[in-house]
């Protein structure tokens, strides 16, 4: 069995997986009470909760010390103290249990369980919190072929969320008022196949400043805001000439943006899939899942080379496992 530990902003996973198949995913996730995440209070809690939630993933998985083939972990990127808190843990275990440690590029990760769903050489649309890339992978690499050049959307719609009075996450909850609100025009800002989102933000501030609904805001930032998305996407499907789009990231939740996507996909042919809630949102499952493939590509290290990288890209990855 691999185990899976996700510590790269506010969650912490663990995440055990066997042959392809994920047999347990345990997580906690720090929430400020105001605010956005404050690093150190982010590895505080990671520090806190590692031990049970290691634990919990175990038992869950029935799964004891001498199972344990090998401890796969999320050492980039993200934020420097929350690596560095899972870390120190995920070492510490493999000291103690005497295996290897299997570094796993976060974003990666979100891809790599995204195709467990059926997909062979799809393009990816990546929406999470600090993270947005459409990404495919040619020669050697997962390449990137359109990103957000300011915000990740996640992060620009919880931030949007806050100032309006709710607490992060502001995606689920603003997900629910959009359902009753009305189109409003707002700056739709592609370039290229990149995508901005803080003009966006300044005008939803502006419009919510001068008495423009909640409801309505959500509305129309998810109209926009995503339909940047699945245009890029088209854009990248269309240049690839692939025809398969995954999707991943926690915005992925978004029964709009799936819809957006699937209706995309069906105009030109293509098939649209989506992981389960649960491995769509940072999970230990899927660092777990990665790490085995890597592990049965040669990855291993022993635990006192690996270093975490807060800055890792997607494209940085040579991918010797395909
Ligand atoms: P991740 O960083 O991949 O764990 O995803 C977390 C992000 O997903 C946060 O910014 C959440 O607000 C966002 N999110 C989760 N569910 C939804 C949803 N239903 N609609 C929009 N955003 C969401
Ligand atoms: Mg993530």
């Amino acid at each position: 069995m691999i185990i899976g530990i996700e510590t790269t902003a506010h969650t912490f996973g663990v995440g055990v997986v066997s042959k392809g198949k994920v047999l347990a995913n345990v997580k906690d996730m720090y929430k400020p009470t105001s605010g956005g995440i404050i690093p150190n209070m982010g590895a505080n809690h990671h520090r806190m909760v590692a031990q049970q939630i290691w634990d919990d993933a175990l038992s869950k998985a029935g799964c004891c010390d001498k199972d344990i083939e090998a401890i796969a972990v999320s050492n980039a990127p993200g934020l420097a103290p929350c690596l560095i808190a899972g870390l120190e843990f995920a070492k510490r275990q493999a000291t103690r249990l005497g295996v290897s440690l299997v570094p796993v590029n976060h974003c990666i990760a979100h891809l790599e369980i995204g195709q467990s769903v059926g997909a062979t050489d799809p393009v990816l649309l990546y929406a999470s919190g600090a993270n947005t890339q459409i990404i495919a992978y040619a020669s050697g690499r997962y390449r990137v072929f359109g990103e957000t050049l300011d915000n990740g959307i996640g992060n620009f719609i919880d931030t949007f969320g806050r100032y309006v009075g709710i607490p992060f996450p502001g995606g689920p909850v603003l997900e629910g008022k959009a359902k009753n609100g009305s189109f409003i025009e707002l700056p739709y800002s592609i370039k290229g196949m990149d995508v901005s989102f803080s003009g966006m933000l300044t005008k939803m501030k502006q419009l919510y400043y001068k008495g423009a609904k909640v409801e309505d805001l959500a509305y129309s930032m998810q109209e926009h805001a995503f339909a940047m998305l699945v245009e890029s996407a088209e854009r990248a499907l269309a240049h690839t000439g692939k025809k398969e789009l995954v999707l991943g990231g926690g915005v992925a939740c978004n029964s709009r943006l799936q819809e957006m996507c699937r209706i995309m996909c069906e105009a030109r042919g293509a098939k649209m899939f989506c992981p389960a809630r649960e491995f769509l949102t940072d999970n230990g499952a899927m660092i777990a899942y990665t790490g085995e493939i890597l592990f049965n590509a040669g990855v291993s290290k022993k635990p006192e080379d690996v270093d975490f990288d807060a800055r890792e890209r997607t494209d940085m990855v040579e991918v010797i496992w395909k």
